[in-house]
């Protein structure tokens, strides 16, 4: 097992996953709630000669499924610097929410949306890392809240090589069952390239996106670890800070 959280880029992400005791962690290249480009990260050199893996998240604001030229042609530009500022890290994926389009839109075009990112960059070249989408906890017009909805969005884009991330507290605060959930989601996707392994601060089916610590959450802890033990990619933590550590040991304790 790969295990590992979510580390602060404007610090010594290496240091931190080091003291953590992690395998694999994942950062930020620009504030998640900006619009900045990434500029190089002053340990580049040391983030991607370290044994340990790296994955980054891409910024809040993307939303490439989005019908609003306004923001969809930002955001498909975002994805592409964010995914050269991830190559040049060494990193193994870029993280992008599947996002949504509004309650007036058809899904079916927010799903185009998808296929048009990679298509235009297929152009160039293609990404500079692997586009991991991540399934997302709210909103009836998300492109990747629903498995059904996932199902419709794979059609379209799994040609291109897309990968997926799977949040577990997204998908039980997005009304998906964790119980079997693995296989549920590889029989669609055909591949989990990464696991957001995050407790619940809200009820199933809430459609609230608030992480919890394993022991805090709305989740029962054994259905997580099922997930873990399941699952054969990386696993990433993203809840709150303070128990990171302890959430990492009781991993390591019941996954094995
Ligand atoms: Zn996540």
């Amino acid at each position: 097992m790969r295990l590992g959280a979510h580390v602060r880029m404007d610090s010594d992400p290496i240091g931190f996953g080091e003291k953590l005791g992690a395998d694999v962690i994942q950062m930020f290249v620009v504030d998640p709630q900006s619009w900045d480009k990434p500029a190089p990260h002053p340990l580049a050199a040391e983030i991607k000669a370290s044994p340990i893996d790296v994955v980054v998240h891409s910024s809040y604001q993307i939303n490439v499924a989005s019908l609003n030229n306004r923001l969809r042609m930002p955001s498909r530009n975002a994805v592409a610097l964010q995914a050269q500022a991830a190559a040049e890290l060494g990193a193994f994926g870029l993280v992008v929410h599947g996002g949504h389009v509004r309650k007036d839109e058809e899904m079916v075009e927010g799903i185009l949306n998808w296929r048009k990112l990679f298509q235009r960059q297929e152009d160039k070249g293609g990404f500079a890392v692997p586009i991991l989408i991540e399934n997302t906890a709210g909103g009836n017009h998300a492109m990747a809240r629903h498995f059904d909805d996932i199902g419709r969005l794979w059609d379209a884009v799994g040609d291109f090589g897309a990968g997926f991330c799977l949040d577990t507290c997204h998908a039980w605060a997005g009304g998906e069952e964790l119980l079997g959930i693995v296989e549920r989601i590889k029989a669609i996707t055909g591949r989990i390239d990464l696991v957001h392994l995050n407790s619940s601060r809200d009820e199933f089916n809430s459609g609230a996106d608030r992480h919890a610590n394993l022991a805090d959450g709305t989740i029962d802890p054994q259905l997580l670890v099922e997930v873990c033990k399941a699952v054969d990619g990386p696993i990433v933590l993203e809840t709150p800070g303070d128990g990171v550590a302890e959430d990492l040991a009781y991993l390591r304790e019941h996954v094995g």
